[in-house]
């Protein structure tokens, strides 16, 4: 059984988008990979939030449903679970404090508590449809003390957590007044999961840091729980995405991304419309770059992708307002009658036609200040055309820049040296290109989505069994 806040198909809300819309982020959008891949033992069953807010008490149910292959379970949050848990402490104080942005984290007591009285309502919603032998995945940082939750209602089964966004340092975690409360509630769980051996490094600091315990080999031990803590990095649905880059021929690329006359270059950005996504910087990197190199204006434009994303939160409003602002102040600074420097596309695109974006840049601007992986630049390499491939610009500062050492890595605060990462990515000779993204093709192709939850659940597995090997042997 899998757990997770959002669901691969979500009924929005009738004044947000269409009924029935597919949310984009990398946890839905690997997760559904993973879970339609033919996994030959298992059955898996999704369940998570339907994406309404119920007037009144929603009921405690999930609806079933099949989507493309997935087996789905959802249901309804109240209008205060949305307002408190959701919005409140999941988005505005667990996300900016994970991706090291206290300044942005919102302390609130009632958030802190409809966080907690939605993570019991899961687990009672949970629990009735759990059946001896399940195996139970939870997801993300929405759902922490779900663990904890499960158990109190006499859930003994396996069970694991998987936690998308970064892992902070210590120092930094322990500026959450509820540190040492959540962090406690995590020993439920068997085995817990991250996406590099920083973040894992840094999560069993923050537990040594809080809670009075051991840390022995990659478990932490703590009045007679053992939790171990390893890092499983996600990837992407490698040849699906090859197979819809293949498809695209040049008058259906030409329509969604236009026409581009020989020798103009594009530069591409694709995220969520986050601060934590760098796009503020991106954009003043690229008017440097206009400044600094005269010679790339009316040769050269960004293209970028900013997908709606937690419309309600304060502090996503304005970053909109911000982006808005900046991409009107550099276009109006370099325009000329037949050249627009940045085309600002505020909305988003099914896979099937971001990777005619992705094969037809020449430069990937992926320069997160902070992000848990970044399944862009592993789908930007996949998309790519084998004869002549286009270039990642890469912060050092997502978990991606773990292994993908072949992009052009840059430290996304510093403008003017990652302006220098572009120019000389646009100037980069075939030869090298060709070099780099070979090496980059290698590391995108074999650690897939399908991979890292096949060796996920192989390790919970394995975990599992040695933790009631002991308890047996206790008894
Ligand atoms: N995405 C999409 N359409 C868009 C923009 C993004 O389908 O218009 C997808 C993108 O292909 C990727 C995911 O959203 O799979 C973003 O994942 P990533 O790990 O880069 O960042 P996250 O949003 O999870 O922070």
């Amino acid at each position: 059984m899998v757990v997770s806040n959002r669901l691969p198909q979500i009924e929005a809300p009738a004044d947000e988008q269409e009924a029935r819309v597919a949310p984009v982020g990398g946890l839905v959008v690997g997760l559904a990979v993973a879970l339609t891949a033919p996994l030959d033992r298992r059955e898996a069953l999704w369940v998570g939030w339907s994406g309404r807010a119920a007037d009144g008490t929603p009921a405690n149910f999930a609806r079933r449903s099949r989507v493309r292959g997935l087996d789905l379970a959802a249901f309804d949050l109240s209008q205060s679970e949305v307002r408190l848990f959701y919005n409140g402490f999941s988005n505005r104080t667990l996300w900016p404090l994970l991706h090291s942005f206290p300044a942005k984290m919102v302390v609130r007591h009632d958030y802190y508590r409809g966080y907690m009285r939605a993570n019991r309502r899961f687990a009672e919603i949970l629990m009735p449809m759990l059946q001896e032998n399940d195996l139970v995945w939870v997801h993300d940082h929405h759902l922490m003390p779900l663990g904890r939750e499960l158990r109190r209602l006499g859930w003994t089964g396996e069970m694991a957590w998987f936690l998308h966004t970064p892992v902070p340092p210590a120092d930094v975690f322990g500026l959450l007044p509820w540190a040492s409360e959540l962090l406690e509630s995590i020993l439920d769980y068997d085995l817990v999961g991250v996406h590099t051996r920083r973040y894992a490094h840094n999560l069993f600091d923050s537990l040594s840091t809080e809670i009075p315990g051991m840390v022995i080999g990659d478990t932490f031990r703590h009045k007679g729980r053992s939790l171990t803590i390893r890092s499983h990095p996600i990837g992407t649905d490698y040849e699906g995405l090859r197979r819809m880059a293949e498809k695209i021929d040049r008058r259906a690329a030409e329509r969604l991304v236009g026409v581009i006359s020989e020798g103009h270059k594009f530069v591409l950005g694709v995220d969520r419309l986050d601060y934590t996504k760098g796009i503020i910087q991106r954009l003043r990197t690229f008017e440097y770059l206009l400044d600094r190199y005269p010679a790339l204006r009316g040769n050269v434009s960004l293209i970028q992708i900013s997908a709606p994303s937690r419309t309600r939160v304060p502090e996503y409003v304005e970053e909109r307002q911000q982006v808005d602002q900046l991409v009107g102040r550099v276009n109006g600074k370099f325009a000329e009658a037949d050249w627009t420097p940045i085309r600002y596309l505020y909305r988003s695109y099914p896979q099937e036609e971001l990777v005619a974006f992705y094969r037809r840049a020449d430069v990937c601007l992926v320069t997160p200040l902070r992000d848990g992986m970044n399944l862009v630049a592993k789908e930007f390499v996949a998309a790519q055309q084998a004869t002549d491939p286009g270039v990642v610009v890469l912060s050092r500062f997502c978990g991606a820049a773990d292994s993908m050492r072949d992009a052009i890595l840059v430290n996304p605060y510093d403008i003017e040296a990652t302006a220098a990462a572009t120019y000389r990515a646009l100037r980069l000779s075939r030869r090298e290109r060709l070099r780099r993204w070979r090496s980059l093709n290698e590391d995108v192709r074999t650690r897939t989505a399908e991979a890292w939850s096949e060796s996920f659940l192989q390790d919970l597995e394995g975990v599992s069994h040695d933790i009631r090997a002991r308890a047996h042997t206790r008894d």
